[in-house]
């Protein structure tokens, strides 16, 4: 990868800063730095995730509630069918999911 400031030759980082993430990219001895597409992509899509509100309809199995977590919030944590999450509530009643042991 050449820096188009510059033209010298960049090297892969990691641990560059986007959006107050840690992110891998390029990065120039003139300053310039370019961010892995991917990883910007994806920190892109969970900001504007956390930025929605998202409404649920409970289902049922038997006795369970089941609580369907939209496709593209799935998609976006790696969430995967049969993994496990952590669920809480707190003092005021807020439900919490946490991904398990990342
Ligand atoms: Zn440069």
């Amino acid at each position: 990868m050449r820096c188009h400031k510059c033209g010298k030759a960049m090297k892969y980082a990691k641990g560059m800063t986007f959006n107050k993430h840690k992110v891998d990219g390029w990065r120039c001895i003139c300053g310039e730095e370019y961010f892995n597409p991917e990883q910007a992509q994806l920190i892109l899509l969970l900001n504007k995730l956390k930025r929605q509100r998202f409404k649920l309809k409970l289902s049922q199995v038997r006795s369970n509630l089941i609580l369907r977590i939209p496709k593209e919030v799935g998609e976006a944590l790696n969430l995967h069918k049969g993994e496990e999450v952590y669920f809480s509530l707190d003092d005021s009643g807020k439900m919490k999911i946490e991904t398990c042991g990342r």
